[in-house]
C-alpha cells in the first residue's frame, strides 16, 4: 500500500470503527461479531504505528466506548476517569505485558479475575448510601442509570458501614435469566436477544426503571477508587473488603506468583467458564500491588498495570445442508440452518437460527456453503457468515419461500418489518404452535404434555385445537398402546389434564395466546376483570384503563373476543369443565377463620392498612392477643403483646414475613 492508500483505509476504518461503537455502546445493538471489530480494530492500530503523524483526532484507538451517549438519560461527569482495558489474545503477547512489568520491578504479583461480560458501571455510596449509579459512557462522561441500578437486587443499596466511596463492577444478565427472557420473547413472537451483554445493556439503559427490575440484572464489584483511603494495598484485599461490605464479588479470582500461573489459571477457566451461569469473556490479570499503579501508569485509554486476555471465539466452520421453514404462533416464519453437526464450546449443534430473509440475505448463505458459526454469549447458536473460498459454483442463491411451509398459505411481509407471516388461522403449524403454548409451564402448566406428544397426538388427529386436550381421556386405550407410554405414565398426564382445569385465570388468558398478550398484561387483565365473561365483554376505552395496556394490545384483546371461532373455542373448553379460578376471589380466603394482631411499628404499611389487607383477605384484625389469635405480626418496639403471644406459644412473624405471605394480593 502507498502511504496516499494507507492513509485513505485509516480514515475508512476509523470512520467504520466508530460506527461499530456507536451500534454497540449505545445502540446495545452490534451488527457485526466481535471478531470481526476486533480485526479491524488491529488493523488500524498496525496503520497508526506506521503513520504515527497521521492519526486522526476521532480514532477509535484513543477513546473509551462511543461518542456520543442515549441523549434521553441525564449525563454524569466522572470526577475520576472510567478507563477501558488492553487486550491481549495470545500467551506471547502476556509475556510481553510480564516483561514490560519486570523492567519496573521484580517484587509484584498479579490478581487475575474472570472478565465478565456485561456493562462497566460506577456506584457511588454516600454515608452508606447508594446515591449515585453511571455507565462508563466515553469514560469522562456517563449515564445516570441511578434509578435502575437500585433495582439490582444483589447491589447493597446501604452499606453495612457508613462510607462515602465509590465503586465499580459489572452489572450484567445471568445466563439462565437470559433464557427465560427469550422464551417469553418467543411466545410473544418478539425478536430474541442474542446474548447476555447486549441484553444487560438495554435492559439497564430503560427510562421505566421497572423494566430493568423485571430482567433480573446482577452485578460484580471489582474495583475500589482511591483504595488508599480505606488502608488497603492489594487488588485481593480491595474484593475481599468488598464482600465484608456486602457486595457481591466473583469468588473465581486468584493470586497468582509468576505469569505461568496466570496461564493455567487461563487454560483452567476456559474450561470451568463454561458452566457457568454468566458469560465471560476473557481474564483480567491486574497487578496485585496498587502502590505500582502510578509508577506502571497510564495511556489516555487504559491503564498499564493490567491487560484483558480475551478468551478465543469459539467459531466453527461446518457445511449448511439444508434452511428449513418454522412457523409460530403468531405465523411468524423463521428460517432455521441445518448443519453438519459441531462441537461449539462444549455442546454439539446441528441447528442454528438464521432469524429472517434479511438476515440470509445480507451474509448470502447459500444451500451447500461451508459456514461459519458461533454460539453467541456461549447460548444461541448463530451463522456469522460464508467460507467463499469454498463455495461451490453451483450453490443457488437464495430465494424466501412465498407460501406457508405448513399449510401452503400465501406469505405475508408488512412494511417496516423484516418478518414474513403465515396470515391463515387455520394453518395447521400455527395451531400446533398455539396448542403447545396453551399447555406450556407459564400457561396452563400440563405436565406430561410437552412438544413431543403434543406434536404425535396432532398427528393422529387426537388434538385440533386447545379443547381437545380436554377430550384425550376418550382415547386411553389408543394412547397407552403408544410407543413410550404406559398405563403409569398415561394416569400421570390425565391427572395433570384435570388439575389443569383450574389453572388461576391468569394462565389461562396468557395461554389463548391473544396477540400482544404476554404473561403480565394476563395478570393485570385477570386482576381488574376478575373474570373470564368480564373479559370478553370488555371494550376498548375499557381496556385503556388497565396497566400497561396501550393501544395495540386493547384492539387485539377486543378483535380476539369479537371472533365467533373464538368464542365457540371458549365455550367447549368451559363445557368440558375448565374453570379458571380468579385468584384475587381465591385471595379472599387467604385468612379466611384466622385471627390476626399487629402489634409494633410497621414500617411498609400504616397499621390501618395492615388491618385493611387482613379483613380484606378475609381474617380478623383483633387489638388483643387471646388464646383464639392465629398469628401475631410484630414490628420494633412491639411490648406487652409480642410478650403475650410467647407466652401462649402463638407464632410471630415480622412485617417482612407477613409481606410475602400477602405478597400475590398486594
Ligand atoms: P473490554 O470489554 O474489552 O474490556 C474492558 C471492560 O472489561 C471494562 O470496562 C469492564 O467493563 C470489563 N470487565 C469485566 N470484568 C472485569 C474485571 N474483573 N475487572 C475489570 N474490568 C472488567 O473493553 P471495551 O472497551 O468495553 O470493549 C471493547 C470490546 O468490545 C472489543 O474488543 C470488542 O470485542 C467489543 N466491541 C464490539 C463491537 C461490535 O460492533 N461488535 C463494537 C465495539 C466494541
Amino acid at each position: 500500500m502507498t502511504k496516499e492508500e494507507s492513509l485513505k483505509r485509516m480514515s475508512e476504518l476509523v470512520k467504520i470503527l466508530n460506527q461499530y461503537n456507536y451500534e454497540y455502546y449505545v445502540l446495545d445493538s452490534p451488527t457485526v461479531e466481535d471478531v470481526e471489530y476486533d480485526s479491524l480494530m488491529h488493523e488500524l492500530k498496525k496503520l497508526e504505528e506506521e503513520y504515527p503523524n497521521d492519526i486522526l483526532n476521532n480514532t477509535p484507538t484513543r477513546k473509551v466506548g462511543a461518542d456520543y451517549l442515549k441523549t434521553d438519560l441525564e449525563q454524569v461527569v466522572h470526577q475520576n476517569q472510567m478507563m477501558s482495558l488492553q487486550d491481549v489474545f495470545s500467551f506471547d503477547e502476556l509475556y510481553e505485558f510480564d516483561e514490560r512489568i519486570r523492567k519496573i520491578t521484580k517484587n509484584f504479583t498479579y490478581c487475575c479475575e474472570l472478565k465478565i461480560d456485561g456493562i462497566a458501571s460506577t456506584i457511588h455510596y454516600e454515608d452508606g448510601l447508594l446515591v449515585l449509579g453511571a455507565t462508563r459512557g466515553n469514560g469522562q462522561i456517563g449515564e445516570n442509570i441511578t434509578k435502575n441500578v437500585l433495582q439490582i437486587a444483589t447491589l447493597p443499596k446501604v452499606l453495612n458501614q457508613h462510607l462515602s466511596m465509590e465503586i465499580r463492577g459489572e452489572i450484567y444478565m445471568k445466563k439462565s435469566v437470559l433464557n427465560s427472557l427469550n422464551e417469553k420473547r418467543k411466545e410473544q413472537g418478539e425478536p430474541l436477544l442474542a446474548n447476555p451483554r447486549n441484553a444487560a445493556g438495554g435492559s439497564l439503559r430503560q427510562l421505566d426503571p421497572n423494566i430493568t427490575k423485571e430482567r433480573k440484572l446482577d452485578q460484580f464489584a471489582y474495583t475500589l477508587v482511591n483504595p488508599e483511603n480505606y488502608g488497603l494495598t492489594k487488588q485481593t484485599d480491595v474484593l475481599a473488603f468488598f464482600k465484608s461490605l456486602g457486595f457481591s464479588v466473583n469468588e473465581n479470582y486468584r493470586l497468582c506468583h509468576n505469569i505461568e500461573e496466570v496461564i493455567s489459571y487461563i487454560k483452567e477457566y476456559d474450561e470451568k467458564r463454561k458452566t457457568l451461569d454468566y458469560a465471560t469473556d476473557g481474564i483480567v490479570i491486574k497487578v496485585n500491588e496498587l502502590g505500582l499503579y502510578d509508577e506502571i501508569g497510564y495511556t489516555v485509554k487504559v491503564p498499564k498495570w493490567a491487560v484483558a486476555y480475551k478468551f478465543p471465539a469459539e467459531i466453527v466452520t461446518t457445511k449448511l445442508n439444508d434452511i428449513i421453514f418454522t412457523v409460530g404462533r403468531t405465523g411468524i416464519i423463521t428460517p432455521n440452518a441445518i448443519l453438519d453437526p459441531v462441537l461449539i464450546a462444549g455442546t454439539t449443534v446441528s441447528r442454528a437460527t438464521l432469524n429472517n430473509e434479511a438476515f440470509i440475505l445480507e451474509r448470502d448463505l447459500r444451500i451447500g456453503d461451508y459456514v461459519r458459526v458461533r454460539k453467541a454469549g456461549e447460548i444461541i447458536p448463530e451463522v456469522v457468515d460464508v467460507d467463499l473460498s469454498r463455495r461451490d459454483i453451483n450453490n443457488k442463491k437464495f430465494v424466501m419461500p412465498s407460501f406457508c411451509p405448513a399449510c401452503g398459505n400465501l406469505l405475508v411481509k408488512k412494511d417496516q418489518e423484516a418478518e414474513h407471516y403465515c396470515v391463515n388461522p387455520e394453518c395447521g403449524g400455527r395451531i400446533l404452535e398455539g396448542i403447545i403454548h396453551f399447555a406450556s409451564r407459564q400457561a396452563m402448566d400440563i405436565d406430561g404434555l410437552g412438544d413431543k406428544q403434543i406434536e404425535l397426538f396432532y398427528e393422529l388427529g387426537y388434538l385440533k385445537d386447545i379443547a381437545d386436550i380436554y377430550k384425550l381421556p376418550d382415547y386411553k386405550d389408543e394412547i397407552i398402546n403408544l410407543e413410550r407410554f404406559g398405563e403409569k405414565k398415561v394416569g400421570n398426564l390425565f391427572n395433570s389434564i384435570e388439575e389443569s382445569k383450574n389453572q388461576s385465570l391468569d394462565r389461562f388468558i396468557f395461554g389463548l395466546g391473544i396477540r400482544f398478550v404476554g404473561s403480565k398484561a394476563s395478570k393485570n387483565l385477570a386482576k381488574y376483570f376478575g373474570s373470564l365473561a368480564n373479559l370478553m365483554k370488555a371494550t376498548y376505552d375499557e381496556l385503556l384503563l388497565i396497566d400497561d395496556i396501550g393501544d395495540v394490545m386493547a384492539k387485539s384483546i377486543v378483535t380476539y373476543f369479537q371472533d365467533k371461532k373464538h368464542i365457540d373455542l371458549i365455550n367447549r373448553l368451559l363445557s368440558y369443565g375448565v374453570k379458571p379460578i380468579n385468584k384475587i376471589e381465591e385471595s379472599l380466603r387467604l385468612f379466611e377463620g384466622r385471627t390476626i394482631v399487629l402489634t409494633g411499628t410497621l414500617e411498609k404499611m400504616s397499621r390501618d392498612e395492615g388491618n385493611d389487607l387482613i379483613e380484606r383477605l378475609g381474617g380478623k384484625a383483633a387489638s388483643s392477643v387471646s388464646k383464639k389469635t392465629s398469628f401475631v405480626v410484630a414490628g420494633p418496639g412491639a411490648g406487652s403483646k409480642l410478650a403475650k403471644a410467647k407466652e401462649l406459644n402463638i407464632p410471630v412473624y415480622n412485617e417482612d414475613e407477613f409481606i410475602e405471605m400477602v405478597k400475590d394480593y398486594l
